[in-house]
């Protein structure tokens, strides 16, 4: 295979892929500095924001990789008040974050559909849309996922995880609760609902290939997604898969991994939201900037009250649960300044790739 013919296509087989993701040294950077460049040329060089809240760890999920799973007993719950959701909504406005992203462990009961609804419509009146919305809070009906797009939310994220069936139980209980059929299906329903709809998988996973990966490249862009956030796996000593610690990749293999698949999908989806996940910061110092000089175009300051942040660690080591947000803030800009990146303040920052439809 020819790596700069390949890489001037804007179609690649699975094959392609394979090869793109097992590049290494000057020629993985052949692949990145490419789509750098791609990014560059179709989206500019902004950064747009999304102030995370954590907005609760109760959970009814067991995913065999996550560290706020149900069968993690040694957490104390939590679930913010609407008081605190809202004082990380009036942070956002004063730091001009320009968008929220609420994310949560999963649940389906009526109680939570009706807060988080809510929550959304007050915080949509209260800054007359001025804060574009966000939400990852997992798998619910069409009919809660339209109120919350009434409410105000215009995006959702719900990865996948692995788009290969057989990993997908791997990595999660094989019962109804953990159906990946259900899982696609919703990712379809927040497509018809009308949401910007963001998917994405982990990286690293033990019993992961590359022929998987580049399949749930090819799987992103067969759903046509607006938005994919991808970040390495991370083993989390209170789950099930800690067992395979010792058989993963090293870090800076996941790292260059997520890196690759950052950059192929550049490639692929030249116009999505790309973000550069928290996650990549936790196994590189500098992860959060190598992947968006690797084609990501979106970033995740924490907003979540600093009290509950060790109680949801979702992963072990997250860099930013002592971080005040409006640091965290600053020394982001001063990051973006110094890889000639420039981060777009008060802006919603949709996918552009949605509005090309
Ligand atoms: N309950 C919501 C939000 C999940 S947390 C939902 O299911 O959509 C957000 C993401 O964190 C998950 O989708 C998963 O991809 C990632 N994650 C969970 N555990 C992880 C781990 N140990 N290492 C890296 N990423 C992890």
């Amino acid at each position: 295979m020819n790596l700069e013919t390949i890489l001037n296509n804007t179609e690649f087989t699975k094959e392609e892929l394979v090869y793109l993701l097992s590049l290494e040294g000057q020629d993985m950077q052949r692949l990145l500095d490419r789509a750098l460049e791609v990014k560059l040329r179709e989206l500019g060089n902004g950064v747009y924001l999304r102030g995370l809240i954590e907005f609760s760890n109760s959970c009814k999920k067991d995913c065999l990789y996550c560290g706020v799973r149900c069968s993690n007993k040694n957490i104390p719950r939590y679930t913010l008040t609407d008081q605190e959701v809202f004082d990380c909504a009036e942070l956002a406005m004063e730091m001009q974050l320009g968008s929220l992203a609420i994310q949560s462990g999963e649940r389906s009961d009526r109680v939570f559909a009706d807060k988080i609804e809510y929550l959304v419509s007050e915080i949509s009146r209260r800054y007359n849309n001025k804060l574009g919305i966000t939400l990852s809070c997992g798998e619910q009906s069409e009919d809660v996922y339209r109120r919350w797009f009434n409410a105000g939310a215009h995006r959702y994220l719900l990865r996948i995880e692995s788009s290969n069936t057989e990993l997908y139980y791997k990595i999660h209980p094989r019962n109804q609760e953990h159906s990946y059929d259900v899982r696609i299906n919703g990712i379809e329903t927040l497509k018809k609902v009308g949401y910007q709809t963001g998917s994405g998988v982990m990286i690293g996973l033990p019993f992961q290939s590359l022929e998987i990966l580049a399949d749930d490249l090819l799987f992103f862009k067969n759903t046509d997604l607006a938005m994919v956030g991808m970040g390495p796996f991370i083993p989390h000593d209170e789950t099930p898969l800690y067992e395979y610690k010792n058989e993963l990749l090293s870090d800076e293999m996941r790292m260059n991994l997520t890196l690759k698949m950052i950059s192929c999908l550049r490639l692929l989806m030249p116009r999505i939201n790309m973000v550069a996940a928290t996650a990549c910061q936790t196994i590189d110092k500098q992860g959060r900037e190598k992947a968006i000089l690797a084609g990501a175009n979106i970033m995740m300051p924490n907003l979540t009250p600093l009290k509950y942040r060790e109680n949801y660690l979702i992963y072990p080591n997250k860099q930013n649960v002592k971080d005040r947000p409006i640091d965290a803030k600053n020394s982001l800009h001063l990051k973006m300044e110094a890889i000639n990146h420039e981060i777009k303040y008060n802006e919603w920052g949709d996918s552009k790739a949605f509005f090309d439809k």
